[in-house]
């Protein structure tokens, strides 16, 4: 089977990661408790920023934020491990920017993901994705954002949304840990 998967905040923990770097950069010490709290993508509110400023402040941090020591959720790389092991085709749609799309893959890699070069796909916008991923015709396909999800309610593809503050409201599969990703998908051929 296909399987597609975003990545930040679906396999890797970036708006914590980028929290605690804010913490650092802002000398703010809010607790994770207050990251917890924010029902937002973007975490700049407890910070006491604007949008704007907010903006700013995450292209600022963009280099930190995406290539230093990022945790993937547990259980993630050893997901697509296996499901690459019993011969599933895993690909990586991603809506970083165009620049960062090699680094980013070639980071994944170093995180121990597994990738084949040409099923790693980024540098579109989120309500673009939609276009690869009917073209893959993905079986599966994993994400947090509801801009990205709502796209792609009238695909045959299955949609599992990534449980996050932000997205409660959208009702479909949900997966909460992804030592439960396998059980939750139909190993049919
Ligand atoms: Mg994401």
């Amino acid at each position: 089977m296909k399987f597609g998967f975003d990545i930040d905040d679906t396999l890797i923990n970036l708006r914590e990661h980028a929290f605690r770097i804010y913490t650092k950069r802002l000398k703010q010490d809010l607790s994770l408790e207050t990251f917890k709290g924010i029902d937002r993508v973007e975490i700049h509110e407890p910070f006491g920023l604007t949008d704007a400023e907010g903006k700013e402040m995450w292209n600022r941090s963009l280099e930190e934020i995406y290539y230093t020591d990022c945790p993937a959720f547990p259980g993630a790389r050893e997901t697509l491990l296996d499901l690459a092991e019993e011969g599933h085709e895993i690909y990586y749609i991603t809506a970083r920017p165009k620049e960062h799309g090699i680094r980013t893959r070639e980071w994944m890699k170093e995180k121990g993901f597994p990738i084949t070069d040409d099923r790693f796909f980024y540098g579109m916008q989120d309500e673009e994705k939609i276009k690869i991923i009917e073209e893959l015709g993905l079986d599966y396909y994993v994400d947090d954002k509801p801009a990205v999800l709502n796209t792609l309610l009238h695909t045959p593809t299955q949609l599992i949304v990534k449980d996050q503050s932000y997205n409660k409201e959208l009702e479909m599969e949900r997966l909460i840990d992804w030592d439960d990703f396998k059980s939750m998908i139909k190993m049919g051929t």
